[in-house]
């Protein structure tokens, strides 16, 4: 099992109480020798240049998959630039087990692990529909559409219980720009926390670009172009034809169909690709190019350079491809490098409209190979076998196994990935009816292979305050730093859930086929870190595992907000991995 890596990389950053740098006033002019001629006026002081930063989050890229592909694209304008005028980060390591798109965002944005920033999972179930609804979804906000305020329940920040960078941005300089654009809603949202200038990410169903009325009451009328439901079926209506079919098959070493990958609403399992929804548009390479195109004309729109610039994206082909297709298909090589391609598209039209950019990209967790890649597996996650473990299958057979305990009853919300969810009245069960259910949920748990751990709230409850001061990469440590408390407080579930190594829970976008990730394995907690700016070391790669914290110190420290730079931010994390090391090596002191 791999669950750890060689060297603990926690807690090594401190990123509490930073104060945005103060403005540094630009140097005077340089004193003329006196020649006793009048000198012209002085010209004015030069403008303070106001920063530029793009922070990118591909959605599910591994460590394992940048560091073995990334030299084998051939040299591009997007990921392979940032890897030669940049600092490679080849391992930044998340600190905790669940490893999902809105825990990682909250933890790459905030610095903050879900415990901390209320980010447990991506979905949550909602008995009123039987099905999970996004962790983000609020009632109280409606959706914002190209076509006007919809009656339908919108999303917002509001369960995010920390600030991320760029809500500390808008408290320091409330004129800032802060535009976010995501495929997915936790994709736009957690990265721009409460009072974005814009977050925009994709509805599958109405197969447009929407806003919630927390971030603003109408759909900004530069986005409509690119994002209305008429540009997108445009752009869907190109079918996905390999870059180089040749190359695809020396690199990538299996079959264009290889065993394993899934079929999403007829896109089939070969190239080319048709898709046939919105949904299944998601899967294409030019959803990430529809999120540049709006990107960049909201900064087109709206940047001003008196003002800081914060342009956050996510892009999730990626996650989407490998959910379906996995990271070793012909499909997930062809998007790699067409994505460095996309993100070259990205930073160069940024530069040519505002000048110089500093760019920052991380990844929001890692994955496991497909149970059916069992050479893929041996080399990256140290594990041959595995069960998908299909929440909504999983739901049935927990509530089946409660009422064959106690009699009928809703007394099982759901599960929704990693958590067991009881329902109110489960909860307020008489202590020996409570305990039976307990003991059908656990029984019926065990029964599958694919389950290594479950912990009940009260034992994380009673653990967690030891086993989080006690830090380390242990188990229940990792469990632990993803609990964000009892359900009543929280809205997280009763039972946390650790898949065995090579198992995951079924994302259910092709149910029974494809991978996942949210797992401890250090394949889904290991991705890569990539910087380039000024003052960061070209070319650069750091082996030694960094923790996740890092991303947000540098985002900060790129807008002014942290007074460090990103080296020093680097260098501070590689010096206390080293003294770590140092001082797990030496020997115990002589008793006296
Ligand atoms: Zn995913």
């Amino acid at each position: 099992m791999r669950w750890v890596l060689g060297l603990a990389a926690m807690c090594l950053l401190s990123c509490g109480g930073e104060k945005p740098a103060a403005v540094v006033a630009p140097p005077p002019p340089s004193a003329q020798a006196s020649t006793g001629v009048p000198s012209p006026a002085p010209a004015p002081p030069p403008a303070k240049r106001e920063p530029v930063v793009v922070a990118i989050v591909v959605d599910q890229l591994s460590s394992w998959v940048a560091e073995s592909r990334l030299p084998e694209l051939p040299p591009g304008r997007g990921l392979t630039r940032l890897v030669r005028e940049g600092t490679w980060v080849k391992h930044l390591v998340y600190p905790y087990a669940v490893t999902d798109t809105a825990p990682g965002h909250a933890m790459l944005h905030t610095g903050k692990p879900p415990a901390q920033s209320g980010m447990f999972a991506n979905e949550i179930p909602d008995p009123a529909s039987a099905r999970r609804v996004s962790i983000l979804r609020d009632p109280s906000t409606k959706l914002v559409t190209p076509e006007g305020v919809k009656d339908a329940a919108g999303a917002s920040a509001a369960r995010l219980r920390v600030d991320t960078v760029a809500d500390r941005l808008r408290a320091a300089r409330p004129d800032a720009l802060v535009i976010s654009v995501s495929l997915k809603d936790r994709g736009a949202i957690i990265p721009a926390g409460k009072k974005p200038t814009h977050a925009l990410w994709f509805d599958t169903g109405l197969g447009s670009f929407v806003t919630s009325t927390a971030f603003e009451g109408s759909f900004p009328g530069w986005a409509s172009p690119a994002g209305d439901a008429r540009a997108i079926a445009a752009m869907r209506s190109q079918p996905w034809q390999p870059l180089d079919a040749a190359w695809l098959a020396k690199v990538s070493g299996v079959a264009d169909d290889a065993p394993g990958e899934g079929d999403l609403d007829g896109l089939g399992t070969t190239f080319p690709h048709r898709a046939r929804s919105g949904a299944s548009f998601r899967a294409l390479p030019a959803s990430d190019q529809a999120i540049v195109r709006l990107a960049l004309a909201g900064v087109l729109a709206e940047h001003d350079p008196k003002r800081p610039t914060l342009v956050l994206v996510s892009f999730s082909a990626s996650d989407v491809i490998g959910h379906v297709f996995g990271p070793d298909s012909w499909e997930a090589w062809d998007h790699l490098r067409r994505l460095d391609g996309t993100i070259g598209d990205l930073v160069d039209g940024l530069a040519a409209h505002v000048g110089p950019v500093s760019v920052i990209l991380s990844a929001d967790h890692g994955n496991v190979p497909l149970p059916e890649a069992t050479k893929s597996r041996a080399a990256h996650c140290a594990c041959t076998t595995g069960e998908r473990l299909g929440p909504s299958a999983l739901g049935d057979e927990l509530r089946a196994a409660v009422k064959q305990a106690i009699g009928p009853g809703d007394f099982v919300d759901g599960v929704a990935d990693p958590y067991v969810y009881l329902s109110p009245a489960a909860r307020k069960l008489p202590a020996p009816k409570r305990a039976a259910v307990d003991r059908a949920v656990r029984a019926a748990l065990a029964k599958h292979k694919g389950v290594a751990k479950v912990y009940g709230d009260e034992e994380l409850a009673r653990s967690c305050p030891t086993a989080v001061a006690k830090g380390g990469e242990d188990m229940l440590a990792l469990v632990c730093r993803s609990w964000p408390g009892p359900p009543a407080e929280s809205g997280a579930g009763d039972y946390y859930v650790v898949p065995a190594p090579g198992s995951f829970f079924d994302a259910e976008i092709t149910t029974g086929k494809g991978t996942s990730h949210g797992t401890p394995l250090s394949s889904d907690r290991t991705v890569p870190l990539l910087v380039r700016a000024a003052g960061v070391d070209s070319g650069a790669v750091v082996d030694e595992p960094i923790d996740a914290v890092a991303y947000s110190a540098i985002e900060a420290s790129l807008l002014g907000l942290d007074p460090r730079s990103p080296k020093q931010i680097l260098d501070e994390a590689r010096i206390r991995i080293r003294e770590q090391a140092s001082e797990r090596a030496a020997p115990a002191p002589a008793p006296r």
